[in-house]
């Protein structure tokens, strides 16, 4: 039965008047599932309550940072000791060393760590430092890759390969900009190839090996729904990249400190030569990193000639709800009670589909889950959009009255934390039930 939400559809039309669409980042506006968006009001461990009071299981999870929960009681302590510090200076504080050594200590690979205040910002600098370090220009991507509103990185996932293939006279401008305000020559320095396609790549490297400053990809996919990487493809990507003087960049901004203590390098002995972080590294407060060997990241200013800066990078609120978040990571790890819950959501989602007849395809690694609504498989971009959204919309919108807040896009990961229990399962797997026969009962 639809619930009262009266007080976010009054928010809603009111932050139409001074925000653009109403909200501050797209996703959040609801426009792939239909409807408004739920007005948050307060959270505590897996729950959040709206502006109606309406109580909800939560499956987004702030996109990723709330591994332990809303409002965990470590992470708030040591945001208040922080702030009765001051809020920001401007200057080197002792919390920048300790979050750098907590990164660091997961992430052996890496030597050296640089702080700033978003996905996008981390991404953005690692690739002006890849190019930097190189010496060249191109960046290659995959198609359904997410890493952030980076200008070069804002391609048509049709671009690209069709033209790299066709192979006649020199190849040139291969990506075409999929956002208005990035001009074209920016894009034109993205290559995109497809994830899970170790050929597609290989042919990039064929064409501009020389050109090639790094290689950016996400670990596991996220941004498209989770999609799990093969091992060949990972095998690919560092053979390709050491082969041709590329730097390899691992943008685990949505995966580190999630799938494994050390994310997904650790999870997959991978050997990047360039790390991306945000999401878990700044406990819910705005927080991204990049780190390296010493030998790269000591070519970032002041030390080098790649300029990157930031007024708030390194922030005292930030720090402290990062290094809260990472201590209790390390101290009580929470990789196994995950692992636990997402098996059984994930088999619980499958029979919960089966039963209503519905094509769904789960995919999940850790704490990271995506129902698709295909028959599947889904290790492709191409076999991800071919995903019924208006089913995936009814069932949300289903799943919503029913009080489970799940992402409200079929191709984004839902996510859960060490908070979510039993009684969370249960209740979820009951309403997906009922959402799974609103849709095809
Ligand atoms: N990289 C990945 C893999 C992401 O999922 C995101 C955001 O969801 C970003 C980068 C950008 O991070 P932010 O939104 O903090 O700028």
């Amino acid at each position: 039965m639809p619930v009262s939400t009266r007080n976010s559809q009054e928010l809603f039309a009111a932050a139409r008047q001074v925000t653009p669409g109403g909200v501050n980042s797209p996703v959040r506006s609801f426009a792939a599932v239909g409807g408004h968006p739920r007005f948050i009001a307060r959270g505590r461990g897996p729950r959040l309550w709206d502006a109606d009071g309406n109580e909800l299981i939560d499956y987004v999870g702030s996109w990723g940072p709330m591994i332990l929960g809303h409002a965990h009681e470590k992470v708030q302590a040591a945001i208040i000791a922080a702030l009765e510090d001051g809020a920001s200076f401007g200057a080197p504080t002792a919390r920048e060393v300790e979050l750098a050594r907590l990164v660091l200590d997961r992430y052996p690979a890496c030597e050296r760590v640089r702080f700033v205040s978003s996905g996008t910002e981390a991404v953005m600098s690692a690739l002006r430092l890849a190019r930097g370090a190189t010496g060249r220009k191109f960046i290659i991507k995959f198609r359904g890759n997410y890493h952030g509103h980076v200008d070069s990185l804002l391609v048509e996932t049709g671009s690209g390969l069709l033209t790299a293939r066709s192979g006649s006279g020199p190849l040139s401008a291969v990506s075409a900009p999929s956002s208005a305000g990035v001009p074209p020559e920016f894009a034109s320095l993205t290559l995109v190839a497809d994830y899970n396609d170790p050929d597609s790549l290989s042919t990039l490297f064929t064409a501009y090996g020389p050109q090639i400053a790094g290689v950016i990809f996400e670990p596991v996919v996220g941004n498209a729904g989770v999609i799990v990487p093969t091992a060949e493809f990972l095998a690919a990507l560092r053979e390709l990249t050491l082969r041709h003087g590329a730097l390899l960049i691992a943008d685990e901004v949505m995966t580190g400190f999630r799938l494994a203590p050390g994310g997904a390098t650790e999870l997959f002995s991978l050997q990047p030569d360039l790390v991306a972080w945000g999401k878990i590294i700044g406990g819910g407060l705005p927080v991204g990193a990049y780190g390296g060997r010493a030998e790269l990241m000591d070519q970032l200013a002041p030390l080098g000639p790649v300029y990157q800066a930031g007024t708030l990078s390194g922030n005292p609120l930030a720090m402290a709800a990062g290094i809260a978040t990472l201590r209790e990571l390390a101290e009580n790890p929470p990789y196994t009670a995950l692992e636990a819950y997402g098996k059984a959501l994930e088999a619980g989602l499958l029979e919960a589909a089966r039963s209503a007849g519905a094509p769904v395809t789960v995919n999940r690694v850790g704490s990271m889950i995506t129902a698709f609504f295909t028959p599947g498989p889904v290790s492709t971009y191409a076999q991800a959009v071919a995903s019924d959204t208006r089913a995936f919309a009814v069932w949300f919108n289903a799943l919503l009255d029913e009080g489970v807040y799940w992402p409200p896009s079929q191709f984004e990961a839902a996510f859960f934390s060490a908070s979510h229990g039993q009684i969370e399962l249960d209740a979820t797997l009951a309403a997906a039930g009922r959402a799974f026969q609103a849709v095809w009962g």
